[in-house]
């Protein structure tokens, strides 16, 4: 929160991103400081890396249904405040928060992961992606509790996979570490896994030559842009030791690098 005030400050035409940011990270602290702890332990457990399987299952983790209408209804509000959301999509979203069938919409996306294959085979379908990022805001209360307490506790060292071994989410960002590693955050559950430092995590293209990549002005966040599928991910350069990522933050700050990467081309 701190870091998003000040990223406010120092960059004031990130003021309004920033201050969606602080309300929605409100929103978020407030029911995650009431999920219980997974009662799933996972000891020194291995995700499969050959079947690409994370660990999770959805039954193991402890969503309360109150908690997580709230979480929907206090999404679309801050969406639809900072206009992000239109006024027919935002009913929609508040009528699921009410629907009985919720836990199963809520499964199944959970269940249906996101592979590049299946990204680029399917036809754009705004509504759905909306409600994805809504459910995915809404979820993240529940699935960060999972991965602060099970995370750590997994064997990794046989994982390879650009999905998270915990949640099998995409990686919405990457933190490269002191030790010049580069670990991606899940855009679900923001838990961090090692990866191969110049991969695609979207096609798995290894190609130097056809990975494209740049840093701000400042140094402090870079892009690796795809020239295969035209995707691209941004990330924290923490090799000084400063501070680690910040999901909350460095999404805000690196708006205009996103600008940066859809005027070449590239789409996030
Ligand atoms: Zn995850
Ligand atoms: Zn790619």
């Amino acid at each position: 929160m701190r870091e998003l005030r000040e990223l406010k400050n120092a960059q004031p035409d990130l003021a309004t991103a920033a201050d969606m940011q602080i309300e929605l990270l409100g929103a978020q602290r407030r029911v995650q400081s009431r999920v219980p702890l997974p009662s799933a332990t996972f000891d020194r457990r291995k995700p499969d890396n050959a079947r690409c399987s994370p660990v999770l299952q959805f039954k193991d983790i402890p969503i309360d249904w109150t908690d997580f209408r709230l979480m929907i209804r206090q999404t679309a509000d801050i969406l639809r405040r900072f206009e992000t959301l239109e006024q027919p999509d935002y009913d929609r979203i508040q009528a699921l928060a009410r629907d009985g069938q919720i836990e199963a919409v809520v499964a199944s996306w959970y269940e249906t992961t996101m592979t590049p294959a299946r990204r680029q085979s399917d036809e754009p379908n705004p509504e759905k992606e909306l409600l994805d990022q809504v459910l995915l805001l809404a979820m993240r209360p529940f699935l960060a509790r999972c991965a602060e307490a099970l995370l750590p506790r997994l064997e990794l060292s046989d994982w390879h996979q650009p999905r998270c071994p915990l949640c099998g989410g995409e990686p919405e960002f990457a933190f490269i570490n002191p030790a010049a590693e580069r670990l991606l955050i899940c855009s679900r559950c923001t838990g961090q896994w090692r990866y191969d430092p110049i991969t695609c995590p979207y096609c798995e293209n290894s190609d130097r030559s056809r990975i494209t990549s740049f840093t701000s002005r400042d140094g402090r966040y870079r892009i690796y842009a795809c020239d295969e599928c035209h995707r691209y991910l941004k990330a924290f350069d923490g090799r000084d030791g400063s501070r680690p990522a910040l999901l909350a933050v460095d999404s805000i700050a690196t708006l205009p690098l996103d600008a940066a990467a859809i005027q070449r081309g590239y789409n996030s």
